[in-house]
């Protein structure tokens, strides 16, 4: 088959399209013919050098496609079914996993991280990975929905528990996980703030429903949240971008505010006032992924049409380069998906 694999860490230009052998399913797998995979930040970081990649590797967590073969010790699937892929790796049989934490398990790994990912014609996989999707969902956009809406759930619902009539501040309202943040943020009654870098981006984000928006390249946004919220500031800020703007959000916080952070785009090295922390009694929230069962609880709202997967723009498998450097220079509003 064909896949997109590097031979070695570094730019875009690593990225190669190329024969490799087709996956052998085993007989308590499903093969999956892959018809979408969308980007996360997450490929970058694996192409740049992550510990634990072997190498060739082949990138891609968001997977959706055709079952093309059932494993024979399946039940309840069928070959042609439309599906979308679960991306959590876990061992299935630890505490955490038996509580139902798959996050938590020491195995965990996501597709396209610890192991080979969907970047490919063909994927094998566990049943349990194997979602069927509604026939009004597109392959591209049901790619476009499992790390992100998994990971701004798992953030905003399940950590910080976010209810009608708090204020929550969204970073990077155009990234992927923001404006999956944005809508659920506003499916649990919240108003939201989202900051963005452009107006074009800016304007997207009110469409998907925020109600303020910032420039976080024009507007400082600790004084614009204090002005949004009549210098109360927010309960809730939900961070991905890291460095770059991690002091502006603690400063953007309420007294006893919470911060939810699943990343650090622009660099992990933050500074932190401990006085600040303790005598506003900030909550200062870790995130990474989320559960199997958060999954399925997300997916319902994607697949009653209330959460909506945006996609930003597809390009071939084989312009993986292209697709690379539109996500490396921030131009994406949503979702960029690979088709094979
Ligand atoms: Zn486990």
């Amino acid at each position: 088959m064909k896949a997109v694999r590097f031979h070695e860490f570094g730019g875009p230009e690593v990225l190669k399209y190329e024969d490799v052998p087709d996956p052998q399913p085993r007989k308590d797998q499903v093969l999956v013919r892959v018809k979408a995979c969308a980007l996360n930040h997450l490929d970058l970081w694996v192409r740049k050098g992550l510990p634990g990649v072997k190498l060739p590797h082949i990138n891609g967590s968001d997977i959706a496609g055709d079952i093309a073969e059932v494993g024979e010790y399946i039940t309840g699937l069928t070959k042609g079914d439309r599906v979308l892929l679960a991306p959590m790796v876990y061992c299935g049989h630890c505490e955490f996993c038996v509580h139902g934490e798959q996050n938590m398990c020491r195995q965990f790994t996501v597709l396209g991280n610890g192991v080979d990912g969907g970047n490919c014609e063909f994927i094998a996989v566990p049943q349990i990975n194997v979602i069927p999707i509604p026939s009004e969902l597109t392959y591209d956009e049901a790619a476009s929905v499992p790390l992100v809406f998994l990971t701004a759930w798992h953030m905003l619902v399940t950590l910080c528990q976010t209810k009608p009539g708090d204020m929550v501040l969204v970073l990077g309202g155009g990234s992927g996980v923001g404006s999956a943040a944005i809508q659920i943020a506003k499916l649990m009654g919240a108003r939201v703030i989202a900051t963005a870098g452009d107006e074009n981006k800016l304007d997207q984000s009110r469409e998907l429903g925020a109600d303020y928006t910032i420039n976080h390249y024009q507007q400082k946004i600790s004084d614009e949240v204090k002005k949004i919220t009549a210098k109360v500031g927010v309960d809730i800020v939900f961070e991905h971008v890291g460095q770059a703007t991690f002091e502006e959000s603690v400063r953007s916080l309420k007294p006893g505010g919470k911060l939810v952070t699943c990343g650090a785009t622009t660099g992990s090295d933050a500074k932190v006032d401990l006085r600040v922390l303790f005598a506003k009694q900030l909550k200062f929230l870790g995130s990474y992924m989320g559960t199997m069962g958060e999954l399925h609880a997300v997916l319902k709202h994607v697949f009653s049409g209330k959460l909506k997967p945006v996609v930003d723009k597809t390009f071939p498998l084989r312009e993986a380069r292209a697709a690379h450097k539109r996500l490396e220079k921030s131009q994406q509003f949503g979702k960029v998906v690979l088709n094979p």
